[in-house]
């Protein structure tokens, strides 16, 4: 998913739960995960934007999102979240993408309504966690 997910609906999202104040913070964090982690440089960057490996991230950053009340972390666990849900088991919408068969899986306007229901859902479980923190 690119910059229309994870930043501007992100920020949306943030600020629709309850975290006007860092909304700006967390969508930054989200949409940079794919510039300061980026898939190609490293297994463990692979790791953040694929599932199974990527529900890791999820509950890593999440944990440390609510512990040390860090908007960047909850950016990072959205993020992780987000490309979970986009991207399908071992990235293969990725690769049936690649391969010319089905969609991009990171086009949002193009993601069946299920998917984009799906992320809408767990990217507001993870802010609603994080307004409830403390
Ligand atoms: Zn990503």
């Amino acid at each position: 998913m690119g910059p229309l997910v994870h930043y501007e609906l992100t920020l949306q999202w943030a600020q629709e739960a309850g975290l006007a104040d860092v909304a700006e913070q967390i969508a930054r964090a989200d949409v940079l995960v794919d510039r300061e982690f980026r898939a190609t440089t490293s297994l463990k960057n692979l790791t953040m934007h694929f599932a199974p490996w990527s529900y890791f991230w999820v509950w890593r950053y999440r944990r440390q999102a609510v512990r040390e009340d860090s908007a960047v972390a909850l950016g990072r666990a959205l993020h992780c979240a987000q490309d979970s849900v986009a991207h399908g088991v071992l990235g293969l919408a990725h690769l049936r993408f690649d391969a010319g068969l089905g969609r991009n899986p990171d086009d949002w306007r193009a993601a069946p309504e299920r998917i984009r229901e799906r992320i809408y859902e767990r990217s507001m479980d993870l802010l609603h966690a994080f307004r409830k923190r403390g």
